[in-house]
Parts: C-alpha cells; sequence; structure tokens
C-alpha cells in the first residue's frame, strides 16, 4: 500500500551511531517522528518512559503479543523489544514521516509488512573503530563489548538485505548522507505528486 508518509527503518550494531545519527536528523528536520517502542530491558541512565521507551514487564509484553498489539518484535541482547502498531500506519496513512530505530530482525519483519518502507544500515567504518567506540562509550563491561561485537558480525552480515548503507566514520557526513536519503524519498514521483498537486495539474501530469 502506497502511503502519503515514509517510513523509514534504521538499523546497525551497537556502537555504530544510529542513535546520535537519529536524534540529529529528528532535529534538524520536524517532518520526521520517532516511534518509541516497548522494552522488556530496564531503563539505563537518563531513559525516561515514553520517550526512549515504553518499559514493560515480560507479562505485559506478552499480552500486547497475544493481543497483536505488534507489527514486530524480536529478542535482542537477551530483551524484548516491538514497535507497536499504534502509531506507526495512523501517521504515516495522515502524511508523517516515521523513523525505527531497530535491529535488523525487526526491520526485514517491517519490510515484509510495508513494501515502500526504507531500510538504512549504519556501518561502523572497521572493527576496530567499533570495538574502541563501545569502550569509550564506557556503558558496558569486557564481557558485555566482546559480545556485542560477536552480535555485530552476525547483524553486519544483513546489511545486502537493505536499501541504503551509510558508513558512519565521520558523523557529519553521515548525517548528510541520512538527510540525503529522507529527502530523495520526498522527490519521490508519488510523493511529488502528493506534495504538488496544483503545479502536477497544472502540467496536466496524469
Ligand atoms: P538498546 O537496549 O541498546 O536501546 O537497544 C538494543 C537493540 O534493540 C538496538 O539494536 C535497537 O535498535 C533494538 N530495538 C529497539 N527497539 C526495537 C524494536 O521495537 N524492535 C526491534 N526489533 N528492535 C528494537
Amino acid at each position: 500500500m502506497d502511503y502519503p508518509g515514509n517510513l523509514f527503518v534504521v538499523a546497525a550494531p551497537s556502537g555504530a551511531g544510529k542513535s546520535s545519527l537519529v536524534k540529529a536528523l529528528m532535529e534538524l528536520d520536524k517532518q520526521v517522528q520517532p516511534s518509541v517502542s516497548h522494552t522488556t530491558r530496564p531503563p539505563r541512565g537518563q531513559e525516561v518512559h515514553g520517550r526512549e521507551y515504553f518499559f514493560v514487564s515480560a507479562e505485559e509484553f506478552d499480552r500486547m503479543v497475544l493481543d497483536s498489539a505488534f507489527v514486530e518484535w524480536a529478542n535482542v541482547h537477551g530483551h524484548r523489544y516491538g514497535t507497536s502498531k499504534a502509531g506507526i500506519e495512523e501517521r504515516i496513512a495522515q502524511g508523517a514521516d516515521v523513523i525505527l530505530e531497530i535491529d535488523f530482525q525487526g526491520a526485514l519483519q517491517i519490510k515484509r509488512i510495508f513494501a515502500n518502507a526504507v531500510l538504512v544500515f549504519i556501518l561502523p567504518p572497521s572493527w576496530e573503530e567499533l570495538r574502541s567506540r563501545l569502550q569509550r562509550r564506557g556503558e558496558d563491561s569486557a564481557d558485555t563489548i566482546e559480545l556485542r561485537l560477536a552480535n555485530a558480525a552476525e547483524e553486519v552480515a544483513q546489511a545486502p538485505n537493505f536499501d541504503f548503507v551509510i558508513i558512519n566514520e565521520l558523523f557529519e557526513r553521515a548525517l548528510f548522507d541520512l538527510k540525503a536519503i529522507v529527502h530523495a524519498q520526498r522527490l519521490k514521483f508519488s510523493a511529488q505528486r502528493r506534495a504538488r498537486a496544483a503545479t502536477f495539474q497544472a502540467l496536466h501530469i496524469p
């Protein structure tokens, strides 16, 4: 189905800089709205319920799965994460651009449901750089970093299933690339015809 709004799905191994890029994009472009996922993992640091995630119990998550409340959900690093239906379809149907920051399993599920979803994979410039970013972040123990790197190898192997790839070597360059992808979607024929209906009519374009 062709919705007036775009659905962008951004995936990356942890440490590749996905969250910072998406946050910077949304600050620059207010038309792009986030989707807040549900998760069974406990909040970290300054995270706020309803802002970064809806933090729910395993029972509540089970209930939502049974109620078919999720468009997709997956187990990531030992916790469950899901994108709720509420909010996505309605918002893109109303013309908003929605961006999902989810793992590759979720991204591939989304593409099966929303064929026009734009899948963007963010890669680190090298394994060495990914390891040192995870170390610099200081959030994880050495064991967790090794686990994240092992998972990252599996995640990176999924990059060929995505529409676009951004290599996050220089943040500003990667942000430029992400903005370019969003902009290009808005220039597609169907999007332009919707946005510039009067011009199209005047030019007799069917
Ligand atoms: P974190 O716990 O570090 O916030 O996220 C761990 C991983 O789960 C990240 O790759 C993140 O993108 C992914 N994730 C967050 N929300 C969702 C979701 O709703 N669905 C899926 N499939 N993955 C998610």
